[in-house]
């Protein structure tokens, strides 16, 4: 679970980077029968795997009509799990969006916000993205926003600053909001495409968000772009890089459990 602290104008509580946190994103993939061999296989995992091995908080994202499939099979397990997206609505006539109190109805305790999926094909703008994730905290979810820039800008030296430009509405939701988030460096050009970043080039932009952000203590950032288990141990070893958000990797119990135990 996320450590508690003070709670007083919002329900999400406060997250502390003390405990590396690795969350899977489903994406569109699954049905039912496929994640109940998945839920099963990463259950089976993280109940043998002794403490020692398994340090980190693990989550999975599923899609919205698997919630309750995730609610059913991880209620009292310590795997965790949540959403891909929030409507920055709370109801009404906004068809196909699922609000966040909908969300926390199915026991999500986290929420992504901004992949860069829904930036580029959903055209969604770093101000949704900012108004998101105050949905998010304000039903009491943990919103996981994502920032990243594309090839075409890394090679043109732009890395750090859309970083920052894509941070600058979340940031300005103020600390105490801040410290209640988590913050995924997902470069483009990493994602699902076999290339990762370097554990250099991560860190140098973590570091660069860190800086950002009001407390050394909160906002874990975590590092998403083709994570696996013969890549995680140097990525997670780097200083400001706090967990993982994994994709196509998570699909694999055997895999993402790996992921989690370095
Ligand atoms: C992602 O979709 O958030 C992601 C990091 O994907 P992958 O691990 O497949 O690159």
């Amino acid at each position: 679970m996320p450590n508690m602290t003070d709670d007083k104008q919002m329900t999400a509580p406060q997250i502390t980077r003390s405990q590396s946190l690795v969350m899977g994103n489903w994406k569109m993939n699954g049905s039912i029968s496929f994640n109940n061999q998945l839920l099963n296989e990463i259950v089976a995992g993280v109940v043998s795997v002794s403490a020692a091995n398994m340090t980190a908080q693990l989550v999975v994202c599923v899609p919205a009509p698997y919630l309750a499939q995730a609610q059913g099979r991880l209620a009292e397990t310590p795997v965790q799990w949540g959403a891909q997206d929030v409507s920055v609505h709370a109801k009404g006539a906004y068809t196909g969006e699922v609000s966040a109190s909908m969300l926390t109805d199915f026991g999500c305790c986290w929420v992504l916000v901004g992949h860069s999926e829904r930036r580029t094909l959903h055209a969604e703008s770093d101000e949704l993205v900012a108004q998101k994730a105050q949905a998010a905290l304000s039903a009491g979810l943990t919103p996981v926003v994502c920032v990243g820039e594309s090839l075409q800008e890394r090679d043109a030296g732009l890395a750090e600053a859309v970083i920052k430009r894509q941070l600058a509405p979340v940031l300005a939701l103020g600390p105490d909001a801040v410290k209640r988030m988590v913050v995924a460096y997902e470069p483009v050009w990493a994602i699902g495409t076999g290339r990762t970043a370097s554990a250099q080039q991560a860190q140098d932009i973590h570091a660069v968000i860190r800086r950002l952000l009001p407390s050394s203590d909160h906002t874990p950032v975590l590092y998403g772009g083709s994570v696996k288990p013969d890549n995680a141990k140097t990525l997670f070893a780097m200083p400001d890089i706090d967990g993982g958000l994994i994709g196509g990797a998570s699909l694999v119990a055997t895999d993402f459990l790996a992921i989690a135990s370095q």
